[in-house]
């Protein structure tokens, strides 16, 4: 026989918040930000990957479809276009996403985990960055080499701060230059992350007297594990 167990707790209507914080009922007020995943094609095959990227898979938006984005970017104008993966740089069509994102008028952010920076044929991405003022967020687990290989492989660290070095040194992360370079840092086990101001000035701290590498600010984020 089931009895219902009545704990005396009672989960508040989601209509009855709303109208107590006056903002029911929700309408639209228009798309601040177009974000679109690119494919799951990645350089790395990280532990904690959520999208399950990495080198083996293929699944790759194709250019029609990239098309028919700018198509709707061109007539939108959205404020800001907000590109992801994998490492979306490997889409073939992610340069000129960009581009028509820019040529829009639209600001342009994209998801980078700077080791993709380093490999053959895309060396020349941190300058083209830097001419299109795309705003960078970059995934980096830890200011420590052996937490950050850990989940994310043998010689990530020392590529990941090398790539840091290079966009430091156009402008990315400095002050004044208006190149915003974010860095994401997300736990490395089954763990919430801590409170955002406090990694965030750990990182700026031991990122600069260790490495010489500057930020703009940093997020935390909590992977699920899927
Ligand atoms: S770099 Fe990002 S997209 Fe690529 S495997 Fe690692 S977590 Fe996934």
């Amino acid at each position: 026989m089931n009895e219902a167990i009545d704990t005396g707790f009672r989960i508040k209507p989601f209509d009855e918040t709303l109208k107590e914080s006056g903002q029911y009922p929700i309408t639209s007020s228009g798309i601040k930000v177009f974000q679109i995943n690119v494919g799951k094609v990645c350089n790395q095959a990280c532990r904690h990957c959520h999208v399950d990227a990495g080198p083996k898979r293929t699944e790759s938006m194709p250019g029609h479809i990239i098309e028919l984005c700018l198509d709707v970017i061109k007539k939108e104008r959205f404020p800001v276009v907000d590109i992801t993966g994998g490492a979306p740089e490997m889409n073939p069509g992610f340069r000129d996403l960009v581009k028509g994102s820019r040529d829009a008028g639209c600001h342009v952010k994209t998801r980078t985990n700077l080791t993709i920076l380093l490999e053959e044929g895309y060396g020349d991405l941190p300058q083209f960055f830097a001419d299109n003022r795309v705003e960078l967020i970059a995934s980096l687990p830890y200011y420590l080499a052996e937490t950050t290989d850990r989940q994310r492989g043998a010689g990530v660290f020392d590529s990941s701060i090398e790539a840091l070095k290079r966009l430091n040194s156009l402008g990315y992360g400095m002050d004044g230059s208006g190149l915003t370079l974010n860095i994401v840092y997300n736990p490395c086990g089954a763990f919430l992350p801590p409170p955002q101001k406090a990694i965030e000035a750990d990182f700026r701290r031991e990122l600069k007297k260790r490495h010489g590498v500057s930020f703009t600010g940093l997020f935390t984020l909590t992977n699920l594990p899927v």
